[in-house]
């Protein structure tokens, strides 16, 4: 007899919101984590939960994931810092504007509220932006969080005593129903769920992820700079380019006033050495839509790396590993999305596992075994 009923690999924003969600349902789960709780690319991302249309699939997604968010506790959203800023899309050639049209129509599809604004309108909305922004689209729904403390208290919620974490569990091996960590601990359940991010694909081999990184940079405290998430519309298509470096507007104001300046994509590359070159093309963009920015103090850059599937979707359902006998699963691969998606995931995931409706618009994506 299995010691429990789940061992879920990873304590990201993906594996804490798994963990909690499968004890919800009334498993007892082990959480093992290698390192931090929310120490991995959820600590190195944005944390926007952004609508966003990118790839087939997507925009049922992220819809799910914003709207689960939405719905969470007070307790989880004034743990994270939830903060509603919305998102605004910005256009700066007729070609852009077409495209957020497009968008437009695509969110208001699928009844997710989104209003085009003029040039004066987003003078109104965000003074700061350039006049190289001539029209924007604002999404009140979006929102902003600080993704690692919301991993943390994921990963906190005791559920009845049903969840139980498990620090410095480095796991080397998984099977059916086990996982053997570094330091000789062996931790048995009935089914292993495997969502440690890009590392996934060390416990489960032939499972297709590949690393996409990311620079960001954070401001000294300037508050009042921007009451939005901003970014160009330009950024959707970015986020799918698979073999070539880009680097997008992409802006988010801190409850804190620090502006957090994003974002670059840099396939294949995994190490967190800063490249001075990316980092002076982030710069250039922020200034070209918000050059007031000119005289901010820059306190800080870092990397984190995207762990990208050939879909561009997140791989979340049964592994196909030799030997799992369907007891082994996965929920990684999330790219620029995790943050976002983690709880939408994570009821994808206890539907397949225990049973029960997928979320509307996701049966079909999500049909499949993951790998
Ligand atoms: C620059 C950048 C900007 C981003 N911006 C956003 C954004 O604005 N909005 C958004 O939604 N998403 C964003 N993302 C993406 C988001 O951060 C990730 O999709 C998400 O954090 C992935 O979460 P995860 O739990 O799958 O992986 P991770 O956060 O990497 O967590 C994996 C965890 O597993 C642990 N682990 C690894 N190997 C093992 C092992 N063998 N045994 C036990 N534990 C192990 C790690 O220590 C880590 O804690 C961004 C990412 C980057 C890099």
């Amino acid at each position: 007899m299995a010691a429990t009923d789940c061992i879920v690999v990873g304590g990201g924003i993906v594996g804490a919101a798994c963990a909690r969600e499968l004890a919800r349902a009334g498993a007892r789960v082990d959480l093992l984590e290698a390192g931090h709780l929310g120490g991995g690319a959820t600590a190195a991302g944005m944390g926007h939960l952004v609508t966003m249309d990118g790839v087939p699939g997507e925009l049922a997604l992220t819809r799910h994931g914003v709207g689960a968010w939405r719905r969470e506790s007070d307790d989880l959203k004034r743990s994270a810092e939830y903060t509603p800023t919305g998102t605004l899309w910005i256009a700066s050639t007729a070609a852009e504007v077409e495209l957020l049209e497009r968008q437009r129509s695509a969110f208001a599809a699928v009844d997710v509220d989104a209003a085009m604004l003029t040039r004066a309108e987003l003078a109104a909305v965000e003074p700061a932006l350039s006049a190289a922004a001539c029209a924007g689209l604002r999404v009140p729904g979006d929102a902003i969080v600080y993704a690692p403390k919301a991993a943390q208290w994921l990963a906190r919620q005791s559920c009845g005593g049903r969840l139980r974490v498990h620090r410095g569990a480095r796991v080397v091996r998984v099977g059916p129903d086990w996982a053997q960590a570094a330091d000789g601990r062996r931790f048995e359940a009935a089914q292993v769920v495997v969502a440690c991010g890009l590392a996934a694909r060390e416990l489960l081999p032939g499972l297709a992820l590949v690393a996409r990184r990311g620079h960001l940079l954070i401001t000294d405290r300037y508050p009042g700079t921007l009451r939005h998430h901003v970014l160009e519309v330009g950024y959707a298509a970015s986020t799918h380019v698979a073999d070539a470096v880009s680097v997008s507007f992409n802006v988010q104001p801190r409850p804190t006033g620090q502006i957090l300046i994003g974002s670059s994509r840099e396939p294949g590359v995994e190490h967190a050495a800063e490249d001075a070159d990316i980092v002076r093309r982030l710069a250039a963009r922020a200034l070209h839509f918000l050059p007031g920015l000119d005289a901010a103090s820059v306190l800080r850059v870092w990397t984190g790396v995207r762990a990208v599937s050939p879909s561009g979707l997140p791989i979340i359902g049964r592994a196909t590993l030799p030997g799992a006998q369907g007891r082994v699963w996965v929920a990684a691969g999330h790219e620029g999305l995790g943050v976002t998606t983690a709880l939408v995931s994570a009821a994808l995931l206890r539907a397949k596992m225990f049973g029960g409706s997928l979320p509307a618009g996701l049966e079909r994506i999500f049909a499949e075994d993951a790998a």
